[in-house]
């Protein structure tokens, strides 16, 4: 599915706000900041997040927000009520008028959405940085929705701005990483770079979600490298130390 980016119907008040136009169509409340926007880099917790996080919900016309520390593990959780949900890097709910929050700044924030046969919607976000992306962070949230109900056929999702295979370098360590937990398989998202390596952190995520049963044609990559694509994003191989984060959301279906 190619993407086309639109900023929202408020986009007067809130110039930092991306969304899909195809998931907008299809109804879903979702969306990614831009540096325009707040800094999400404060820890969950702190006055500086709540901020943040008040003013995404504000633009993005969600009561309600929920997120999770995230530790660049494998750990998927089910946000029942606002606010920090625990330690994890993947969450995700079914409750209405309530998104669920990733932050990032150069890791793929990965959003997922569907439905049951009911009817009734069920969603969740990955932070898929490669040490998530080598613990299976994308398949164990899609295990969960699929508990829950999810129908694969209904499954989208979308791979928010982050690193691309363009600049994403990493060393001997992190392949041999992927190849133990992952199986020879996750060679093939590796090219040469020098001495190092170029992991293609979209090609991982989507081989994970297609494993679970998204169709292909309902998985869309954004293609924007946060490293070499501008300063629209803040980049943590970029800018270092300096750099902010940004904040990618998925609040369910418009009611
Ligand atoms: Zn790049």
């Amino acid at each position: 599915m190619s993407p086309s980016f639109e900023t929202p119907p408020d986009a007067a008040a809130d110039n930092w706000l991306r969304r899909d136009a195809g998931w907008s169509a299809a109804g879903w409340r979702h969306g990614w900041t831009t540096t325009a926007g707040p800094d999400f880099r404060a820890a969950p917790e702190t006055a500086g997040h709540r901020d943040a996080m008040a003013a995404l919900g504000r633009a993005a016309g969600l009561p309600h927000l929920a997120w999770v520390h995230q530790v660049h593990g494998g750990d998927v959780l089910r946000a029942t009520q606002p606010g920090l949900a625990g330690a994890a890097d993947a969450l995700w709910t079914d409750v209405p008028g309530l998104g669920v929050v990733g932050r990032g700044a150069d890791c793929p924030l990965i959003l997922v959405g569907g439905r049951r046969s009911d009817g009734s919607a069920l969603w969740g976000f990955a932070h898929a940085s490669w040490r998530s992306t080598v613990a299976r962070v994308t398949s164990t949230l899609m295990s969960r929705l699929l508990d829950a109900g999810l129908l694969d056929t209904t499954a989208r999702a979308l791979i928010c701005p982050s690193a691309g295979p363009c600049c994403y370098e990493v060393g001997p360590e992190v392949r041999q990483a992927a190849r133990r937990e992952l199986g020879e398989d996750a060679l093939a998202f590796f090219a040469p770079g020098g001495e190092r390596w170029r992991l293609d952190l979209w090609a991982a995520n989507t081989r994970q979600l297609t494993d679970s049963g998204v169709p292909a044609a309902a998985i869309t990559v954004t293609g924007h490298c946060t490293i070499c694509g501008g300063d629209l994003y803040p980049s943590h191989r970029r800018q270092g130390a300096a750099a902010g984060r940004f904040a990618a959301f998925i609040g369910g279906l418009q009611l």
